[in-house]
């Protein structure tokens, strides 16, 4: 973040504002986890914050200290729009366009507020005349932590604000373990576990939250597995049918397409979701090494995320579009198996 939008973020939050803060549709760990991360912050500093996501999102995530305060544009429609519209600061947290928050998107553009970003993932759109995108960092999460730094408040990070940044760290990391994770990352975690996240409870609640279903849909998909040897790439499908059956909720799929690349030489693995009430699969992208899953699915399937980790979708069945996954390939084989 440069010097300069430091000092006009300094200047904005030296009064109280009435603040909105955004994460992107489907939020994850690091999108709940920096929301909620801030809005203590700034809450804290005498500020009116409130988070309204877009949509739902898994259970697993509905522990983090202040899920309850957070709108549902879908189901809290009336209330989301009226802080969108009261709102002198939007804050739009773990996404690079507004085109990732789905039905809000319309609201935002309207809305009469200073548009702050903080991300990490290419090509951000310039809607945000306070900008602070690295697509070095490991998280959002460890981006919020940095912001606050900036402001000169690290001292100010509580219990709760650790342990909701914390999450997002953990989540985006891979637990740690993704090309992302940085000596600072360590460092910005050792933090945060001394000011009280709790490491090993925090892992628990997020991995160990199970249910039978979500581990025979698990099985479902790992039988569905498709691997291409010649192009080092495997993908796996799951239709809605399969869904029905295993009684999918929301985040079930989370962390499947990773199990492709725990294949020994395999460095692209996808994963195609059925969703029939949007029309749309829902495409997950991840790569091991410099392929870029981010340039791949921006090209072929409208959309992006990181090198290594992205997203997409598709209109079209899962057979035809698994047929044209396939026909690409052979364009990326030097790539894929040099
Ligand atoms: P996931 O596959 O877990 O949904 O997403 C992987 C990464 O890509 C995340 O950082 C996510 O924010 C990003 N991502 C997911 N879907 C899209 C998309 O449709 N467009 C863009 N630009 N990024 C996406
Ligand atoms: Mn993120």
């Amino acid at each position: 973040m440069n010097l300069k939008d430091i000092n006009t973020l300094k200047t904005l939050l030296s009064t109280p504002q009435k603040i909105v803060i955004v994460p992107h549709k489907n939020p994850d760990g690091d999108a709940i986890g920096s929301t909620l991360g801030l809005c203590h912050y700034l809450q804290n500093e005498g500020h009116k914050a409130t988070i309204v996501s877009p949509n739902d999102y898994p259970k697993f995530l509905k522990w983090i200290p202040g899920n309850d305060s957070i709108l549902n544009f879908e189901k809290e429609n009336y209330q989301s729009k009226d802080r969108i519209n009261e709102a002198s600061v939007i804050f739009t947290l773990d996404f690079n366009h507004l085109g990732r928050i789905g039905q809000m998107q319309p609201f935002l553009e309207e809305a009469n507020a200073t548009f702050v970003m903080v991300d990490h993932h290419q090509e951000p759109a310039d809607y945000a005349s306070i900008m602070y995108s690295d697509v070095s960092m490991s998280s959002t999460c460890e981006m919020v932590y940095n912001l606050i730094e900036f402001l000169g408040d690290v001292s100010k990070i509580d219990t709760k604000i650790a342990n909701c940044l914390y999450t997002g760290i953990m989540t985006d990391t891979g637990s740690f373990r993704f090309a992302s994770t940085t000596s600072r990352t360590h460092e910005v975690v050792a933090d945060l576990i001394k000011k009280g996240a709790k490491n090993a409870e925090i892992h628990h609640k997020i991995y160990n939250a199970n249910t039978p279903s979500r581990l025979h849909l698990l099985g479902c998909a790992l039988k569905n597995m498709v691997i291409l040897r010649e192009f080092n790439t495997v993908y796996i499908t799951l239709s809605q049918e399969e869904l029905d059956t295993y009684n999918y909720q929301k985040g079930d799929t989370e962390g499947f397409v990773n199990y492709g690349l725990t294949l020994e030489g395999i460095k692209f693995a996808v994963i195609f979701i059925e969703n029939k009430e949007e029309g749309i699969l829902k495409i997950s992208l991840r790569s091991i090494g410099d392929f870029s899953v981010n340039e791949f699915s921006r090209k072929h399937f409208s959309g992006g995320g990181h090198t290594n980790a992205a997203g997409g979708k598709s209109d079209d069945s899962i057979e035809a579009t698994t047929r044209y996954f396939v026909s690409l390939l052979e364009n990326y084989k030097e790539e894929l198996t040099a």
